[in-house]
């Protein structure tokens, strides 16, 4: 019997009866889950960052092909803890400065399970009426926080004419909300200038906008020599210049070119610059261009009372995105969509297949998300930002963004108060902009870049704290974002003591 393999081996055992949903195992590995994930969470620190492994170092360390027997939650459970672990950059550790941190909850968390659980596939409302009704609602109690004026929102509508009201839904992410809507616009404009015209429509933005705009453009069908990706400077902090991008579509109409569609953006990804909503939206309704706010990050800030001025000027632009799984303790992903007519994304987007089909939507008394979005079936989502504002009241989520706000201002404090080093734009919320740039070494900018790319790859290589870089106006800069829901005072402190160490290693050589 030498010959026989062990897989004709296993195959001959008995396997026992299989319950992929047996409650007793169900309850109890859950059980074990969370104390596994609450152990994560608890050595978070211990790890190094920013993964330390080399491409491919998984794959060598795995087997070939899935197990043919069941393997116990115990094996499982360790191979994640010696072999995924070390292979993931932490972005819950305290010591994550990096992009825009992915803030986390337990209330979050909690609705993550119930999401989950239910598994309700809500595409339209009768596939999940709560499902809908309470993400109607949760966006319109953000809409309040916001204080996004009731153009935006379902709330007032009377069920008949449901159509007719602004509302939002719950997208994945940023380019998902960006497609819908310059669908939605594209859609509106072609009714108008004929589809043979699709190649004369022009849409803008900066040079400071999300590179996943560019890609939604072209997704949508815009060519890519019809993007205008306007430059900004540090003059204006970054921000895009009204009057420039009047005289850029204006020479487009000069062209006989139709523009479609701008995205402004409050809290840009390089420095947080806010483009001024009032100013640029009156440049663009002289043209009937959509207006879409990008405000992923910045957003979230405008619950507090003292940065809700960002938003000025909001009650004119068509369409608003902002992404709770950045600042407002989500978990990925979340991202909210604000459209003032709706009907236009439902026009665009809507499918009517027959096994769809039902009463309640057929009356047009209630909201099917399958219209206002890219895909079909959808998550229970709303349940996790629900259990967020609940559990956690306006109050404490301001003091959330104020927190992370002031250890940002530390930090600039801390990276002022030495003079090798510069602040490159003000800190407006918990990004710091920095770069070193000591005086006494009077270095070409070549010589200066070189010096930061050395400082940010050696701080990384620690493991002690993971930040990264940026380049705008041709400089390279370091970005220090604040945000990480396990970071305190003392992580910001450690992370300065860090980045001086390594900037006196560097001036010494
Ligand atoms: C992070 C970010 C995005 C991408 O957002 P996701 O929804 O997380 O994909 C888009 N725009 C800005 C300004 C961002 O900061």
């Amino acid at each position: 019997m030498g010959n026989v393999g062990p897989t004709f081996t296993d195959c001959s055992l008995p396997l026992g009866e299989f319950k992929p949903l047996d409650l007793e195992e169900f309850r109890s590995h859950a059980h074990q889950m969370v104390d596994f994930i609450a152990d994560y969470y608890k050595n978070i620190e211990s790890y190094p960052v920013l993964s330390q492994v080399q491409p491919g170092y998984l794959r060598s360390s795995l087997p070939r092909t899935a197990p043919y027997r069941p393997e116990s939650l115990e094996t499982i459970l360790d191979d994640i803890n010696k072999r995924v672990v070390p292979g993931m950059t932490h972005w819950l550790s305290p010591n994550f400065f990096a992009f825009f941190p992915a803030t986390v909850s337990t209330a979050a968390f909690l609705g993550e399970m119930l999401c989950t659980a239910f598994n309700c596939v809500g595409f339209n409302w009768l596939a999940s009426p709560a499902a809908t009704e309470l993400e109607m609602v949760v966006l319109d109690w953000l809409a309040a926080m916001l204080k996004l004026p009731k153009s935006f929102m379902f709330s007032g509508i009377n069920y008949i004419c449901v159509q007719r009201t602004g509302g939002g839904v719950l997208q994945g992410t940023t380019s998902e909300a960006i497609i819908c809507t310059l669908v939605a616009a594209r859609d509106r404009a072609l009714e108008i200038i004929g589809v043979e015209n699709m190649s004369k429509l022009v849409v803008y933005g900066s040079d400071q906008t999300h590179s996943t705009y560019t890609k939604a453009c072209k997704l949508a069908g815009i060519l890519p020599g019809n993007i205008r990706l306007i430059n900004t400077a540090v003059d204006t902090n970054f921000a895009l210049s009204p009057s420039v991008l009047r005289r850029t579509i204006e020479a487009d109409v000069a062209d006989g070119l139709t523009p479609l569609y701008v995205c402004l953006t409050v809290g840009t990804t390089s420095t947080t610059a806010v483009d001024p909503l009032s100013q640029l939206a009156d440049v663009a309704a002289d043209h009937g261009i959509w207006i879409h706010v990008d405000a992923a990050y910045g957003g979230s800030a405008c619950i507090c009372p003292e940065f809700r001025h960002y938003l000025d000027g909001i009650e004119r632009v068509d369409s608003l995105s902002l992404g709770p799984h950045k600042w407002l303790l989500s978990y990925l992903d979340c991202c909210c969509l604000w459209v003032k007519s709706p009907s236009l994304l439902v026009k665009a987007l809507s499918t009517n297949p027959e096994y769809l089909r039902n009463k309640p939507s057929e009356s047009y008394s209630v909201v099917d998300y399958k219209d206002w979005q890219i895909g079909t079936g959808r998550r229970f989502k709303s349940l996790r930002l629900w259990l967020v504002l609940r559990s956690y009241g306006v109050a404490n989520l301001q003091t959330h963004i104020r927190s992370d706000v002031r250890m940002a201002k530390m930090f600039e404090g801390l990276v002022r108060s030495d003079r090798r080093f510069e602040i490159i734009v003000p800190t407006r919320f918990s990004l710091v902009c920095f770069r070193l740039n000591p005086s006494f070494l009077r270095s070409g900018p070549k010589r200066i870049e070189l010096l930061n790319r050395k400082l940010l790859d050696w701080v990384n290589s620690t493991g002690r704290v993971y930040m990264t870089h940026t380049i705008v106006g041709g400089v390279y800069i370091m970005r220090f974002a604040v945000g990480a829901t396990l970071t305190e005072d003392r992580h910001v402190v450690a992370a300065w003591e860090l980045i001086k160490k390594g900037a006196d290693a560097l001036l010494k050589l």
